[in-house]
């Protein structure tokens, strides 16, 4: 192949991105430099922080600037190598964005070991998602026997290691996901002990009927109307780490309606709430931690997961799309080229 192919971001998208958004373009061939690697990507990871770094302006991280290749994490084979560290054939965790290839710095990467675990879990339950589960559960909310932990968007990449981590911890655990076979499959699969659809009419009633003894620990991904009604059944002294509020990152406006800051307020003074956000590369002192738990809970069969992936790089967008929406099934990944550790088999 000659040339490179690319995902620009051509034009900031208010609401949902489409391809005129983020336009797929050739460019040629880089040329690794000393020190320098040149990678082929094999996996890229859409997540859902990618929506808010398509906006102008700046947030916990630079935003990407329009007419620059979309930001990713992914993993990706040496195929040129100017460092004594890295051969060709090389299997590595980089973030060479939205494009097929890419030159790194030899200093920059994380070697994978394919008899370990399956590649694509690098950028999975033993890469970013895992770990923002193991620090906003584990460290932040620090759940205890016997209380009850509700986590939303509760069959993707992050909910599904809370809701196991918390069964773990010996809790009573409840997920809110977007569709019936989401929440059999959390229960059937992961062992929680109830999962409600926050789409139904009677969600409300549903999650309270779900929670007789109240939310001790609510793991917050999504807000809108699973925040409401969460709030409506938090006990005193309830942990509230908010990882993240996807109902919110394609929104072009305020909700109309009632200034809702006042009893929110009132809330969590009387209820006395911890509310935490968090950014999980702050925490980064606890990888080694996390790597070792995560790789032996794995091994043990304490944690299992799903990864939806998605073959051919030309589907990005469509694929992101669908985890705005709630289309995936586990964490999302797109295959954009042959995963050689497959065909080796
Ligand atoms: P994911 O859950 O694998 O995929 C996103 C899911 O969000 C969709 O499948 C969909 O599931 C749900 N969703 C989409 N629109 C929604 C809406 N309007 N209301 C409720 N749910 C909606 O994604 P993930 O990677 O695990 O990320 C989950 C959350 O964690 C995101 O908010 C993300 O930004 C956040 N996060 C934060 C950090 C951090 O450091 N703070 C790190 C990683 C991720 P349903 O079918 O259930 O609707």
């Amino acid at each position: 192949m000659d040339m490179n192919q690319q995902y620009i971001l051509a034009e900031r998208p208010k609401g949902m991105p489409d391809n005129t958004h983020l336009v797929l373009t050739e460019a040629p061939m880089p040329t690794p430099g000393d020190g320098e690697v040149l990678l082929r990507t094999i996996y890229l990871s859409l997540d859902p922080y990618m929506r808010g770094r398509m906006n102008a302006g700046t947030s916990y991280a630079r935003n990407v600037d329009l007419g620059d290749v979309m930001t990713g994490r992914t993993v990706s084979e040496v195929i040129t190598s100017n460092s004594s560290t890295w051969t060709p054939g090389d299997i590595v965790v980089s973030d060479n964005g939205w494009q097929r290839y890419a030159v790194a710095r030899a200093d920059g990467l994380v070697r994978l070991d394919p008899e370990e675990a399956p590649i694509s879990t690098a950028v999975g339950v033993m890469g970013m998602p895992g770990f923002t589960a193991y620090v906003g559960l584990l460290d932040l909310a620090q759940p205890k026997a016997g209380e009850t932990v509700v986590v939303s968007a509760a069959a993707g990449a992050v909910g599904q290691v809370v809701g196991q981590l918390a069964k773990m911890k010996g809790c009573y655990v409840v997920g809110v996901a977007g569709a019936p076979d989401k929440c059999d499959y959390v229960v059937r699969e992961y062992g929680f002990d109830a999962c409600v659809n926050y789409k139904d009419d009677d969600f409300e009633a549903q999650l309270a009927a779900a929670c007789p003894n109240g939310i001790d620990v609510y793991f917050e991904n999504v807000g809108g109307r699973v925040f409401d009604a969460v709030m409506d059944l938090v006990n005193d002294f309830a942990r509230i780490p908010v990882c993240g509020r996807i109902a919110h990152y394609n929104m072009t406006s305020l909700p109309e309606g009632r200034d809702r800051l006042i009893p929110f307020m009132g809330k969590v003074l009387v209820k006395r709430l911890m509310l935490r956000g968090f950014i999980q590369s702050d925490h980064h002192d606890r990888l080694p931690d996390f790597r070792k738990d995560m790789s032996q809970w794995i091994q043990q069969g304490k944690i299992r997961y799903q990864e939806d992936i998605v073959d051919g790089f030309e589907n990005t967008v469509s694929a992101f799309q669908g985890l705005l929406q709630g289309a995936n099934r586990g964490k999302l990944v797109v295959r954009v080229g042959d995963d050689p550790t497959l065909s080796a088999d």
